[in-house]
């Protein structure tokens, strides 16, 4: 069956029907806006995300529920980030005429998994046909107590540069869906990256961060950030920078991917934050008690620049290009 088979109300109401309203929903899909609360005495956090075939997907590589999935991660990751509680979701596509009702409705069976998985209600959205290529526009609210909420420009001078989970890894994917050959464990942190919405509730409520950000477009570019924003420099060890079992396997050591992929690679969904040295000990318990881990790379400088430097001290200058859709490269 085709989307045009069942017109754009029979598709919405199959979303209506398929959706369910967590808590805090007065009005859902279905009328002109929804109607939603938040938490009395929380600021409202909004962020929004646009995937294009093509650029930021290919249908080739991810089937249709893992991809209604990665939609909705990616701004779970920016919730997270601040330190916020995702709550509603708005779901926007333009999908190609001819596109099979089997994978819009994966499609939207993954994104829901999702937004269950994270206790947050599909609100509403918008439906288009699209000239060419399926395109994807999420819309994520959440919410946190404006004193916990955690903002790029906090990091002090001898604060220590933490990072969860793992690096490297989805750009490992990533690089190994483009050659074609691959096992399915080496692309799933690309093609499904775990967005780590409860580490950045705990650290956030127990004020832990003085800075965050998402790893979306690399280590290197994404600390870049936040220390422009602080006003700072940071001297990172770029032997401490955590790899997976699934990454020391799959790149050899005197490869410059082992170095790059880590340091300058994006959409990790890993969470980057800055804290008071006192505080490491509670940020590990947090990250063990949602379910990964944290690493100290580095250490926040009065200086401004970010240093990169090798365990035995020499420094490390690689080019590390950073994703940039509109630069010239
Ligand atoms: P309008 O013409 O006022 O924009 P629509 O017919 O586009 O209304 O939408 C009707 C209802 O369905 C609205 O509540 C809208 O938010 C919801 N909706 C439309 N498309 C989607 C979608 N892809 N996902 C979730 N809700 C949707
Ligand atoms: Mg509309």
């Amino acid at each position: 069956m085709k989307l045009s088979d069942l017109g754009e109300f029979g598709f919405i109401n199959k979303i209506r029907e398929k959706s369910h309203d967590i808590s805090g929903v007065m009005l859902g899909i279905g009328d002109d806006a929804a109607a939603t609360s938040i938490t009395p005495g929380m600021a409202l956090l909004s962020t929004s995300d646009l995937l294009t075939e093509g650029v930021h997907f290919r249908l080739d590589w991810s089937d249709p529920v893992t991809l209604g999935r990665k939609s909705l991660s990616v701004n779970l990751s920016d919730i997270a980030a601040m330190g916020g509680i995702p709550r509603y979701a708005l779901l926007s596509i333009a999908v190609p005429a001819g596109f099979s009702m089997e994978f819009l409705s994966s499609f939207i069976d993954g994104f829901l998994q999702q937004a269950e998985k994270y206790s947050v209600s599909l609100i509403g959205g918008d439906t288009s046909a699209s000239a060419s290529g399926f395109f994807i526009s999420v819309t994520l609210l959440g919410e946190q107590y404006p004193d916990r909420i955690v903002r790029r420009s906090g990091a002090c001078n001898g604060d220590l540069v933490c990072v969860s989970g793992t690096l490297g890894d989805s750009a490992l994917g990533l690089d190994l869906l483009k050659s074609g050959s691959y096992s399915k464990e080496q692309v799933i942190k690309h093609l499904d990256p775990t967005p780590r919405v409860e580490l950045g509730t705990l650290l956030a409520e127990l004020k832990i961060p003085t800075s965050m950000i998402d790893i979306s477009d690399g280590l290197h570019a994404d600390l870049g950030h936040i220390l422009k924003a602080s006003a700072k420099g940071a001297k990172i060890c770029i032997d401490n920078t955590p790899l997976s079992d699934i990454f020391r396997n799959s790149v050899s050591k005197n490869s410059p991917d082992y170095y790059r992929f880590p340091l300058s690679g994006g959409e990790e969904y890993e969470l980057l934050f800055t804290l008071h040295p006192s505080r490491l000990k509670d940020a590990e318990e947090a990250a063990a008690k949602a379910g990964t881990s944290v690493s100290v790379i580095g250490e926040i400088t009065e200086e401004s620049g970010l240093f990169l430097a090798s365990a035995d001290g020499s420094s490390y200058s690689a080019e590390l290009n950073c994703y940039d859709h509109f630069a010239l490269n």
